[in-house]
């Protein structure tokens, strides 16, 4: 009798653990390796009050955000064309894409109201799923309403079109017409582990960072925010400034980020600790710069991030100037 009890509560604890057979094992949604040359920017909003939470309790989103975003590490990579995937078998439904490309710190988010998707398009896939992906660029769907697809197969491609100020898609998860995080299955209402809807060869590269750096480099020319989404241009030139710089996803309130550059023969050629973050940000940027430094040779960098005392995050990079 004992004996069977216990196999009874296996069988129930398997039936609400074990994914349903009837849910989908997605594939990316972008032809990219997350945490190499894309990143995800923000993540589903589990906190139904005004603030925000992602699914592990962190920043790593806003107010009623409604999905993921999969993000180039700049324009210049998104002009070169990043094809935007299919994470499913299904039928193409609504695909509008007459949208430009452009940012809404150019145009205020008043000319995307209502639109605020831009040029995208949604997947039915069997058992009420279904997926939605946003801000493609302009004219570049390659699918039309009807049609079948199957998981991994081109859409589109990245753009800047709808409410967004980078390039990235969009894409939010929906069972029966009801948001879903693909992070943390089933429960979007409230942080913490869930049922991961990813396939499971994706799950390294899926993990969760709390902070990654989207972009690092030298340059000889001004690096601002913009320059850097822009493409920074990463010449180094002998009678121009040395410029180092990194902008980093995730940089939470009293981080502190320093930056060093070195010379070939090891010396220091230029240090720098920056003052704590006042606040979370969703990405930040440093860079710091020598004058007539007057070397050649290999000059490298390392860029670090400490949080409560411990170096959480340390990345180096060099370039040859010669
Ligand atoms: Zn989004």
């Amino acid at each position: 009798m004992q004996r069977l009890n216990v196999v009874v509560v296996a069988a129930v604890l398997l039936a609400s653990t074990a994914p349903a057979s009837a849910d989908p094992a997605l594939s990316l949604p972008i032809a990219c390796t997350v945490g190499r040359d894309c990143y995800i920017q923000n993540y589903v909003d589990h906190d139904s009050t005004a603030g925000s939470q992602d699914y592990h309790c962190g920043p790593r989103t806003y107010d009623t955000h409604n999905g993921t975003d999969f993000r180039l590490p700049d324009t210049a990579t998104q002009r070169r064309g990043v094809a935007v995937l299919a994470v499913a078998d299904g039928v193409v439904e609504r695909t509008p894409d007459s949208m430009a490309d452009i940012s809404t710190q150019t145009t205020g988010r008043a000319a995307v109201r209502g639109k605020e998707c831009g040029n995208g398009l949604v997947i039915r896939h069997a058992d009420g799923w279904t997926s939605q992906y946003c801000h493609l660029a302009h004219t570049s769907l390659v699918v039309k309403p009807g049609q079948q697809v199957k998981s991994g197969d081109k859409l589109g491609q990245v753009g800047l079109s709808g409410d967004t100020e980078f390039p990235h898609v969009h894409v939010s998860i929906r069972k029966d017409g009801k948001i879903v995080d693909p992070f943390a299955y089933p429960d979007s209402a409230s942080c913490g582990p869930g049922q991961s809807l990813w396939q499971p060869a994706l799950q390294p590269q899926l993990q969760y960072r709390p902070t990654e750096v989207l972009n690092v480099g030298f340059s000889s020319q001004t690096v601002t925010m913009e320059s850097i989404e822009q493409g920074q241009s990463n010449e180094l030139s002998k009678d121009g400034p040395i410029i180092a710089y990194a902008r980093t996803i995730g940089l939470r309130a009293g981080d502190v980020q320093s930056l060093k550059v070195t010379l070939p023969d090891g010396k220091t050629l230029v240090e720098r600790t920056f003052p704590p973050s006042e606040g979370n940000k969703a990405q930040a940027f440093i860079a710091l710069g020598k004058r007539n430094a007057a070397v050649t040779g290999r000059l490298s960098a390392t860029y670090t991030i400490t949080r409560d005392g411990a170096d959480v995050l340390q990345r180096s990079f060099d370039a040859d100037l010669n």
